[in-house]
């Protein structure tokens, strides 16, 4: 069925997630308790789906943030440092219960703040957040320090490590995945024992204030996850500029990462950056060809291309490349958009006018710059941010569409002809975040994936993501890592102890 044109726009919001969208303008949480921006400032939320506002947030400012890092520092020192791993785990284990049970109205609220099928929200986003949050309870008890095998040249010594939590944690996230993105944070950083200041994207912070909610609910002392939202030049650039967070661990565009380290150069802050990315998805002709379209798809359209991997420049194999084209384009063609919170939709809007204006320009300019544009390329509908999946072929890498990273459903389709050919290709980029391979040969995957300049790589699967496996990016895709036993380090600094024998 080919119902691009069709947009449902009007479905029923749960009367309880309206409400909780509806009374966002004292989403500041500080110590447990909601209040508005000192200033008196709101934002509008608007609803991606329809355009229509559905709440407004609150607009904090510096004066939130300093009242939140305070109580953040005060949580640390009062008690949550302290704490026993194990105590700390029950903790933890209850938020993840906590999101389990809730799941539904977080699904919707997801759904509702940035426009993703509930599909998306109700069996990815919400149960990985859940995963991730447990994953970091079992950590608290088993992340130990060393004794070291000593050999002092003078005397005897016994020396060992302490993994230490670093202090006020300062979480700031975008809103593409806004509640799983930030339980990469909250794990973490909470299982290490620091407290926190989130900063949650100006049009997604419903989930981000939730999950504080849950939080106190599960028994982790108030003062320990605190929120301030508001604009990032804002709010997210008082955090990242103040003397009290020892660390910032940012998400969002490479150049919004950029300002957030020179931000955090006043105390010199440890800094962990997730940062954009223009991923390859490299199908080999001896693929599985429609695997690698059913890969290459999702790897693009997933969550309307709005994913930092995604793998929006495909390399395939001109022997198989128009086999490939015809294949994806008629997948693209049966697309369902719509509300994300209505039955049957495949694909919902974009998160907001601006974005869907900037996907759109990017499009002009594929088409402008000589690509060919196969399928999609445009709006949909009066209502809500709808963009068309779009494929251009005939793409030369020294074009807009190839090099920039568009967030949108926008995929370019470059042929090659051989192994090493593709390789460098693929890695001419100032990215490094993830990369795709579709190939039958067991030498090829294991070569190709060890060339590539990726923080990881997907051999014949996309965008899998697991809690023990660490995420993060080469090059300008930033540095440090999410998830795995890698992220704890992120959240403690090292101490080295040595007792005298002698
Ligand atoms: P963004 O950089 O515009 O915003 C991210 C966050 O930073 C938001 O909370 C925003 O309010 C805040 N911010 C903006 N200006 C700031 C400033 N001057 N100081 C401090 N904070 C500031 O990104 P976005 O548009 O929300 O998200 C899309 C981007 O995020 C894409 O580039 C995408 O690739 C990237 N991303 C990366 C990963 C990853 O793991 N590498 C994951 C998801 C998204």
């Amino acid at each position: 069925m080919s119902t691009l044109d069709v947009v449902d726009t009007t479905p029923d919001i749960p009367a309880n997630v309206a409400a909780y969208a509806a009374g966002g303008g004292d989403s500041i949480l500080v110590a447990g308790r909601r209040s508005g921006a000192a200033g008196g400032g709101v934002l509008p939320n608007v609803d991606p789906g329809t355009g229509r506002e559905i709440g407004q947030i609150a607009s904090g400012t510096e004066a939130d943030v300093d009242r939140a890092v305070a109580a953040a520092g005060r949580a640390f020192d009062g008690g949550w440092r302290d704490l026993s791993p194990s105590a700390r785990a029950r903790c933890l284990f209850a938020l993840a219960d906590a999101v389990e049970g809730e799941a539904d109205t977080l699904a919707a609220l997801e759904t509702l703040d940035n426009g993703k099928p509930l599909t998306e929200s109700r069996y990815v986003d919400v149960p990985l957040a859940a995963e991730v949050l447990r994953y970091y309870a079992g950590w608290t008890t088993k992340f130990a320090g060393e004794v070291l095998p000593v050999s002092p040249l003078v005397g005897s010594a016994f020396a060992y490590t302490r993994h230490e939590p670093v202090g006020v944690v300062g979480a700031i996230v975008p809103w593409n995945f806004p509640l799983l993105l930030l339980s990469w944070k909250v794990g973490p950083a909470l299982a290490a024992g620091n407290t926190m200041v989130v900063k949650p994207s100006e049009l997604t912070s419903l989930t981000a204030l939730r999950l504080a909610e849950l939080a106190t609910e599960a028994g982790i002392p108030p003062g320990v996850m605190n929120v301030v939202t508001g604009l990032g030049p804002e709010a997210g650039q008082a955090l990242a500029e103040h003397p009290d967070v020892a660390k910032i661990t940012f998400t969002g565009s490479t150049a919004t990462g950029r300002t957030v380290l020179q931000a955090s150069a006043g105390n010199l802050k440890r800094v962990t950056l997730e940062l954009g990315g223009k991923s390859p998805n490299i199908v080999f002709a001896d693929a599985d060809l429609d695997q690698a379209v059913e890969g290459a798809f999702m790897g693009i359209f997933m969550n309307q291309g709005q994913v930092c991997c995604a793998g929006s420049r495909a390399y395939v194999d001109r022997r198989v490349h128009d086999a490939f084209v015809e294949k994806l384009a008629t997948a693209a063609g049966t697309v369902q958009l719509g509300h994300g919170l209505a039955e049957g939709t495949d694909m919902g809007p974009l998160v907001s006018e601006d974005q869907r204006r900037r996907v759109l320009a990017y499009v002009s300019q594929g088409s402008a710059e000589g690509a060919t544009l196969v399928c999609g390329g445009g709006p949909v509908g009066t209502e809500g941010f709808f963009v068309k999946p779009t494929v251009f072929t005939d793409v030369r890498e020294d074009m807009t569409i190839a090099r920039e990273e568009i967030f949108g459903p926008v995929l370019s389709v470059m042929a090659f002809d051989g192994e090493d050919e593709v390789v460098t290709r693929a890695n001419r980029s100032r990215y490094g975040l993830a990369a795709g391979v579709w190939t039958r040969d067991v030498r090829r995957a294991h070569t190709v994936a060890a060339a590539l300049q990726a923080g990881t790589v997907w051999v014949n699967t996309y965008n899998m993501i697991d809690p023990t496996s660490p995420f993060g990016g080469f090059k300008e895709s930033g540095f440090g890592r999410d998830l795995g036993a890698e992220a704890l380090k992120e959240y403690t600094s090292t101490k080295s102890v040595w007792v005298g024998l002698d």
